[in-house]
């Protein structure tokens, strides 16, 4: 009886590298959907030189990516290191061993190729009824920028920080003038230190000065585009608030986008985007309440998207008077009736309250009403403010009660994704400054998720099967035909196939 022993390290081995990867291995998905991808037309700039030492072909250090996104090997330096040592890498790469340098440029050099990309991925599933483009959920996670909290200021640290060391160099000075016993090392050393706080003030105060030409809230030194953002549960940390579609059907990602720290103004440009490249005339759309802003809504009802927008309170009801729901809106006579059966009206004047717009609506009846008490504590009585967007939300806030088990679905649609991406790939934090950039590994992963995601729907010999089609009838026929209608269209110029006219923006980005 012995422990069982590995193979002689003497021995010389025969090895077929086509043996060694599984037949489902995400390897394999990843070679196929990358050859059935038009690189050039998607961006990548797959041009060989006359001169100088033959580049890497696009689709190669993309399939590289797109493998180790989906295995936490993110890092140019882990990938670099995948190629000589990962079986499947070796086998995908074809034995090719790009630096770290060269795998970190092409991902840096080629924000747009990548997003091309992604919103082709997802025309093809469209193409392919995996995304319906009926029902539509948008939610955000955030992620954490390369970027430490101790760079982030805003007008608040930096006033805490002034003062710190305006005490400091005061602490000092009183030294240095009232202690006479003092050894000359011991003063020069309070000088030292004062000339030290001096230099840090300097630096706060041209940290200030940025940030109030800047314009913003806050600054951040290292990656300018990162926002001190709220992670979870008040832990708060400098990264990007991560805007994410997703289609109903099969909760595949449809779009992305991040700007913002939270999601009061991302609702119109997210929903009307997914509508615009899924190509459909009427969509509905899904999200909470963060996202529940008039002028969005608004916008989204004029522009064919029927918001299912969890609603919010009114800001008066919590302060012990009558709320909101007390007052009857006449839409017929533009009145309010309070409970006291006196009738708000407005002068039609619309203000600007902070970023709302809205009207004001009033009685004199105020200043004899036996409810008063109840209703305002303002001298001059009670008045109501009504957004101009109040009917788009109050339209948005029926739907959503009368359908209940449909607004429930939101939750179904999105939110499970951003738990595979985060704790299972491991997309916590972003690697790259800047938002461009950031959105590259965002549509990366997403491209990878929606892979995985049909690859589980479909089966992996279907998948293949449907790769290999599209595969041909690219490369073969839509191809050489694309390029035949691009020519004619540019001449004619009225086209109305979105699938054309998106291909023909592929070509010419
Ligand atoms: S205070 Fe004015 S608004 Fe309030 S109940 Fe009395 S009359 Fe109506």
């Amino acid at each position: 009886m012995d422990f069982i022993k590995g193979f002689d390290r003497n021995q010389l081995i025969m090895m077929d590298f086509e043996a060694n990867v599984a037949q489902d291995s995400w390897a394999r998905v990843v070679d196929w959907f990358v050859d059935t991808l038009p690189m050039n037309e998607l961006g990548f700039n797959d041009i060989l030189q006359a001169e100088g030492r033959p580049p890497y072909k696009a689709s190669d250090l993309l399939k590289l990516l797109m493998y180790g996104y989906k295995n936490q090997l993110r890092s140019s330096r882990k990938l670099e290191a995948a190629c000589k040592i990962n079986i499947e890498v070796i086998w995908l790469m074809k034995g090719l061993q790009p630096s770290a340098r060269k795998i970190a440029y092409f991902r840096k050099d080629n924000p747009k190729a990548f997003k091309q990309s992604f919103r082709y991925f997802v025309l093809m599933l469209k193409e392919m009824n995996l995304i319906s483009g009926e029902t539509i959920a948008i939610d955000s996670f955030k992620i954490r920028a390369q970027n430490s909290l101790k760079n982030n200021f805003n007008q608040k640290k930096i006033d805490r920080h002034l003062e710190y060391i305006d005490g400091k160099i005061a602490e000092y000075e009183n030294r240095l003038d009232q202690d006479d016993d003092l050894e000359v090392n011991q003063k020069e050393e309070l000088e030292d230190k004062i000339k030290w706080q001096q230099e840090k003030k300097q630096q706060y105060k041209s940290i200030e000065k940025e940030l109030e030409e800047s314009g913003e809230a806050q600054i951040s030194k290292t990656d300018p585009d990162a926002k001190s953002v709220i992670l979870h549960r008040n832990v708060v940390n400098v990264g990007y608030n991560v805007q994410a579609g997703c289609d109903g059907k099969h909760k595949l990602f449809i779009n992305n986008d991040t700007g913002t720290v939270n999601d009061t103004h991302a609702l119109a440009h997210m929903a009307l985007d997914a509508k615009q490249l899924l190509g459909v005339d009427e969509i509905n759309c899904l999200t909470d309440k963060g996202y529940t802003t008039g002028l969005h809504i608004d916008t989204c009802t004029k522009n064919g998207i029927t918001t299912y927008s969890s609603p919010k309170a009114h800001s008066s009801q919590d302060n012990g008077l009558y709320n909101m729901n007390e007052f009857v809106y006449d839409a017929e006579d533009d009145t309010y009736t309070c409970p006291a059966n006196q009738v708000l009206h407005t002068n039609g004047h619309i203000c600007k309250k902070r970023k709302h717009r809205v009207k004001r609506y009033y009685t004199k009846a105020c200043n004899e009403c036996l409810l008063r008490e109840k209703c305002t504590k303002n001298k001059k009585g009670r008045f109501i403010e009504r957004s101009i967007y109040q009917e788009a939300l109050e339209e948005n806030e029926r739907r959503v009660n009368q359908n209940p088990e449909y607004y429930r679905l939101r939750q179904q649609i999105t939110e499970h994704q951003f738990g595979t991406l985060k704790r299972q790939w491991g997309f916590t934090f972003t690697l790259l400054k800047g938002k461009e950039n950031v959105l590259t590994e965002v549509n990366l992963m997403m491209m990878c998720y929606n892979l995985r995601r049909i690859m589980s729907i479909l089966g992996v010999d279907l998948l293949k099967s449907w790769l290999n089609i599209l595969y041909i009838t690219f490369s073969r026929l839509l191809k050489p035909l694309v390029s035949i209608l691009t020519d004619f269209l540019n001449k004619i110029k009225n086209c109305n196939s979105r699938k054309l006219v998106f291909l023909m923006q592929l070509q010419t980005s």
